[in-house]
């Protein structure tokens, strides 16, 4: 509880409320009840839709996938890996099986490359190298099917003792003026039941809006989200069958845009192998993809790896759909009594499938924060510790578009064709160079990248794997 609150005064009291529970929202959850000097904080979550818990119906042990792995994935970094870990959410992930094919799918290469053949290519070696992984035959880096990851995470949070609150959908926002310590009183939220049309009011010293790239909480908050998407990209994502398994990360850079096959489990009961496709396109050619059928899909995703390290689609099975693609960011992270994380806070393209983990950083340092109040005997919206958050965080978003939106403009670019292939052979051959790329693209070089304290992560034993 912040020192310098009295719960007393306020009804349905909060040490800190997360609003959303998607990947970050539920990262952070979980991760205040995983970290021994927040543990015993009386925490919320809160989401609009109705998520799988206990204020439905209790998470089961174990979760049986779908038989096709689903269109949304992302890949994990070391870094987030080892975040999740701690978390306690791997191992449930690597629990959430059927006839044993497991939702989490490892890759030990990448290899990208464009139309002139300019080509970069990774293996776990260099992970090894960079210091990213422990042992050069670990994957460099995994696919995550998102609502696992999502229920495994939930499972911790609420299985740990976090208020579940959904659905509710967050209606009203009131922050104090001033900063702590400059002004001590709570934050106010009103959440309404759509389903009962209830509202309530609780209060918080601490709210972390995790509510996406339209975040109300944010707006609420009259913090500015700058960008937004973008005119001329939109992501076809579907999912290929292949005649045979994979365990590299392609990604080929085309004149509209990436197109990344990344390995995802195989289907269910037959084994055969699949990827999954995020072709970022215009908008119009993105219509097009998710309008052909199974073979037609396979030709046209075929004819654009044309000549390249790809393996070749025998169909692609289930629906295609097309996300929208933004660069946002928020220049300002915090306001009194509020800080944002994930998708609320930036939004980034996929062409380095960043976006989750740049929120799986926040996360860490939400809870590291809190906990470092929490040790401090600080209140824990306290001003100054959270100004720090949003400048480093803000900081490391910052890079990452300017760094991903520099690569996509000079990958469309025919006119740069010549210093990209020169660029990219440097990178390719430059072993400080390619060192670097890979400790950043893993996660271990940013202020949140750094090996987790064991003595405080982890309130319960667990197997690092
Ligand atoms: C095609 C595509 C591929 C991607 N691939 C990768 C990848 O490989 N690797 C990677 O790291 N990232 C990837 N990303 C990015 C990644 O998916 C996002 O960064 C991540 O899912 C954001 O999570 P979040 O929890 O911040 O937000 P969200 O997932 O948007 O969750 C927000 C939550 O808030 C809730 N909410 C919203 N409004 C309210 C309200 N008013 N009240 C209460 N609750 C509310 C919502 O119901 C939701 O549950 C990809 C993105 C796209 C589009």
């Amino acid at each position: 509880m912040s020192s310098s609150m009295s719960p007393h005064k306020h009804k349905k009291f909060f040490d800190v409320v997360v609003v959303g529970g998607g990947l970050v929202g539920a990262c952070v959850a979980a991760g205040l009840k995983q970290h021994r000097l927040t543990a015993s904080l009386n925490v919320a979550l809160i989401d609009a839709a109705q998520l799988q818990g206990p204020s439905s119906s209790s998470l089961p042990s174990k979760v049986s996938l779908p038989p096709e792995p689903p269109l949304r994935v992302s890949t994990v970094t070391p870094a987030s890996r080892a975040l999740l870990t701690a978390v306690g959410a791997w191992d449930i992930l690597l629990n959430l099986q059927n006839d044993n094919t497991s939702s989490v799918a490892p890759f030990h290469a990448m290899k990208v490359w464009d139309a002139n053949n300019a080509s970069i290519n990774y293996t776990s070696q260099d992970a090894f190298q960079a210091g990213a992984i422990p042992t050069p035959d670990e994957p460099m880096a995994h696919v995550v099917e998102n609502d696992a990851l999502q229920q495994a995470m939930l499972q911790v949070a609420t299985n740990r003792g976090v208020h579940a609150l959904w659905p509710r959908k967050l209606t009203s926002l009131t922050l104090p003026k001033h900063d702590v310590p400059r002004s001590n009183e709570p934050a106010q939220l009103t959440l309404l039941d759509e389903s009962t049309g209830k509202s309530e009011t609780i209060s918080t010293s601490l709210v972390v809006a995790a509510d996406g790239q339209r975040s109300r909480t944010r707006q609420l908050a009259k913090l500015r989200y700058e960008g937004g998407p973008y005119r001329d990209q939109v992501g076809a994502v579907f999912t290929l069958a292949l005649d045979e398994p994979i365990d590299t990360a392609y990604q080929k850079f085309l004149p509209t845009g990436p197109l990344a096959l990344l390995p995802v489990r195989a289907a269910l009961p037959s084994g055969a192998p699949r990827a999954n496709v995020v072709w970022s396109t215009t908008a119009a050619h993105a219509a097009e993809l998710c309008s052909l059928d199974g073979d037609a899909l396979a030709a046209a995703t075929n004819g654009a790896l044309e000549g390249g390290p790809a393996p070749r689609a025998i169909e692609a099975v289930g629906v295609a759909r097309s996300f929208p693609l933004s660069m946002s960011m928020a220049p300002r992270m915090t306001a009194p009594r509020l800080v944002l994380a994930g998708d609320a806070a930036r939004a980034v393209h996929p062409l380095a499938g960043q976006g989750a983990n740049l929120g799986f950083a926040d996360a860490r340092a939400a809870v590291e924060t809190i906990a470092s109040c929490a040790r401090s005997g600080l209140d824990l919206g306290d001003g100054a510790s959270w100004q720090r958050y949003g400048d480093l965080r803000l900081a490391e978003g910052m890079a990452w578009s300017a760094s991903l939106e520099l690569i996509r403009r000079a990958y469309a670019s025919e006119a740069l064709s010549g210093a990209r292939f020169m660029g990219v052979s440097v990178m390719d051959q430059v072993s400080p160079v390619k060192s670097l790329l890979v400790r950043v693209a893993s996660g271990v070089s940013g202020a949140y990248g750094g090996a987790l304290d064991d003595d405080e992560w982890g309130t319960a034993p667990m197997s690092r794997k």
